[in-house]
């Protein structure tokens, strides 16, 4: 079977989804599920709303609320022929329930993440009923599917950690069956439940990672992520525009080149797939003959630099304040100080008496460095990028050269600047 993403910009419109609807009757020779996004930029608005509400901005939160109506209507009237009002009512309830959460932030004046994912989740929902009913339109034999019900998660909202066992039975059991049946399902990314039902969501940009869920869960035979670039390109194209594309890449180089920033797939989405040893195809849903970019245990017979870079970066320089050794028990120290406080590490280097951190800046408030301060010495480097290449060559060593840290691991170099 066939694990297929459609991200925000492959539904943004109703010719996108017609597209869509294209590329599935391409493949459905196989057994598919289909996870899709929110609409366009429709999590963004969804997000805005909820803001305007938690800062009683009760207008222009319902005057957006108005907007992600109209948006879905229009989609919706352009898409269907007949049978539009049908859809319309179907999606009618979703508005209404924002609506019903807005108030409830205006009138208790507050916002907890357990809300923002109430709200947020619906694009999802909405975009999945409008594919499903779209499908069912032209004649496919399709199903739409509650991801909540089969993604099981803590209750860390906004960024909740799946229950694999719980997820992976439910899978099995409730979609399992439908795919033998020839049904083709589709169902929402970025979404889930904790198991007293609250809805959860999985990151930002998680519905990549859904997608990896349910192709390890089903034993996928591939998954693929259907993207309006051509495929994984070995820089941003933002800033190098004669960027190449990579046709093959390893699991593990897709996963450096997440981590260190590459915006290409989410950074949780190889692992899954890495376990059940599931290739992962990027593919460009503007042209599906393209060959897009294949993940899996082969690299590239002839692999190319790629560079990626993560902006938002600080650099902490720690010496101990009597000139002890940065030895294991001191190390300790400092990590859990990281753990605690939420500061995420991207790269380390140590000597006799002094440890380097590259982390997010963020998290790095001033009560985070004070409390260093009563035993350490701390040199802060704000605003800093880490620069990362993977199968570097000699010449790359040029750019590192006045980097404020510097480091060579196999094929890759990092730099920090
Ligand atoms: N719609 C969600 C977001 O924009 C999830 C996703 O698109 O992957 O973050
Ligand atoms: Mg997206």
């Amino acid at each position: 079977m066939l694990v297929m993403k459609f991200g925000g910009a492959s539904v943004k419109d109703a010719d996108s989804i017609r597209n869509v609807a294209e590329i599935i009757s391409q493949f459905a020779q196989d057994p598919l599920l289909i996870v899709v996004s929110a609409s366009g930029k429709i999590t963004n608005e969804l997000e805005q709303l909820a803001f305007y509400a938690k800062d009683g901005k009760e207008k222009a939160s319902l005057q957006k609320l108005e907007e992600i109506q109209h948006f879905h209507k229009q989609i919706v009237e352009d898409l269907f022929e007949t049978g539009g009002e049908a859809v319309l009512a179907k999606i009618e309830p979703f508005f209404r329930k924002i609506d019903r959460i807005v108030n409830g932030i205006l009138m208790l004046e507050e916002f907890p993440p357990r809300t923002y994912d109430r709200i947020v989740s619906c694009g999802e929902l909405l975009s999945t009923t409008i594919v499903a009913a779209y499908l069912q339109s032209i004649g496919k034999d399709c199903h739409w599917i509650d991801a909540r019900k089969l993604i099981k998660t803590d209750a860390s909202y906004k960024r909740a950690n799946v229950i694999w066992s719980l997820t992976e039975l439910n899978i099995r059991e409730q979609v399992s069956p439908l795919l033998k049946a020839g049904t083709i399902a589709v169902t929402q990314g970025f979404i889930g439940s904790t198991t007293e039902d609250h809805t959860t969501t999985l990151g930002r940009e998680g519905s990549d990672y859904t997608a990896a869920i349910f192709a390890n869960c089903l034993d996928a035979r591939e998954m693929m992520v259907w993207k309006d670039v051509r495929g994984i390109l070995n820089a941003d194209p933002r800033v190098v525009p004669d960027a190449i594309k990579i046709d093959k890449m390893s699991y593990e180089e897709a996963v450096e080149m997440t981590f260190y920033g590459a915006q290409v797939i989410h950074p949780k989405t190889i692992k899954p797939i890495f376990q059940k040893q599931i290739p992962l195809l990027v593919k460009c849903f503007l042209d599906v003959n393209e060959v897009g970019t294949r993940i899996s245990d082969k690299t590239n017979d002839d692999p190319i630099p790629s560079y990626i870079t993560k902006h938002g970066q600080a650099l902490l320089h720690i010496k101990h304040k009597d000139f002890s050794f940065m030895d294991e028990k001191l190390m300790q120290g400092i990590f859990n100080h990281l753990y605690k406080a939420g500061v995420k590490l991207n790269l380390i280097q140590n000597s006799a008496v002094s440890l380097m951190l590259c982390v997010d800046e963020g998290p790095v408030t001033q009560d985070f460095i004070s409390r260093l301060l009563d035993s350490f010495e701390v040199e802060k480097k704000e605003n800093v990028k880490l620069f990362t290449v993977l199968n570097y060559e000699f010449s790359n060593l040029e750019k590192a050269r006045g980097a404020l840290m510097v480091q060579q691991e196999g094929n890759k170099l990092f730099y920090v600047k």
